[in-house]
């Protein structure tokens, strides 16, 4: 993989105000009728969160690969050296687990209950911040061995969603997968937390675990740094692009 140099990210915070401020006065001059406004144009001044979800965890392996590897094992490890990464460039980061766990309530009984509590649970973490950039990381499957690749989800909840899936894409192109065609996704509300954040998200498929080719790469440590410097290229390049 082609290292990029990712240092040296700084701008004078009056000039990355003042264009944020433009970007939303800009934003309700054209909107004015509508009566919701994305809560991370509303406070620019508030500081900036990246919050990284390591799909699934604890009784929720997620899908797997042929030979039993659940991808919630992938997703964290992706997730930790995403957050690495990030820390070392100065930025706040909050991972919504650190370790193999479901994160449903205390005292909540029954698979399904566990998992909507685990869904509700990692939502709040998403909408905590008023200033945050959300990235869930997820691995993909289908029964068709053949598909691979990764894929980009975004809402329509945040309107910045759609900017950051295409700037993911695009890094994934660039970075990892210059034969990937895929296009990004809108998202249902099947996909909870994609579909009910409030901040700027996007659901990262990584690739497929039904193709066994890519499910070797996925399972390999090195790998997955690749995608984590990836994914870590897409924030920044969303944080630049933004101003
Ligand atoms: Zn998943």
């Amino acid at each position: 993989m082609k290292k990029k140099n990712f240092r040296g990210y700084t701008k004078p915070i009056c000039v990355m105000m003042s264009l944020v401020l433009c970007y939303t006065a800009a934003y309700y001059a054209v909107n004015s009728i509508e009566m919701t406004v994305p809560t991370s144009l509303t406070y620019p001044d508030e500081e900036l969160y990246i919050v990284l979800d390591a799909g699934h965890g604890g009784m929720d392996g997620g899908c797997s690969t042929s030979d039993g590897v659940p991808e919630k094992g992938i997703n964290l490890n992706i997730a930790k050296e995403v957050k690495e990464l990030l820390e070392l460039q100065g930025y706040n980061v909050v991972l919504t687990r650190e370790t193999d766990t479901s994160i449903h309530d205390k005292g909540v009984e029954g698979i399904r209950s566990q998992k909507e509590s685990d869904m509700e649970n990692r939502l709040d973490i998403f909408n905590e911040h008023n200033n945050a950039i959300c990235i869930s990381i997820h691995q993909n499957n289908f029964t068709d061995p053949y598909y691979s690749g990764a894929q980009m989800f975004y809402s329509e909840n945040n309107p910045e969603s759609e900017t950051l899936a295409r700037i993911m894409q695009e890094n994934f192109v660039k970075n990892i997968q210059p034969d990937n065609s895929r296009e990004i996704k809108l998202c249902g509300k099947e996909l909870y937390l994609c579909y009910f954040s409030e901040n700027p998200t996007v659901m990262v498929e990584c690739g497929f675990l039904s193709n066994p080719d890519e499910a070797e790469k996925l399972k390999n440590p090195m790998y997955q740094k690749e995608v984590a410097f990836t994914i870590f290229s897409g924030i920044n390049e969303f944080i630049e692009k933004r101003g």
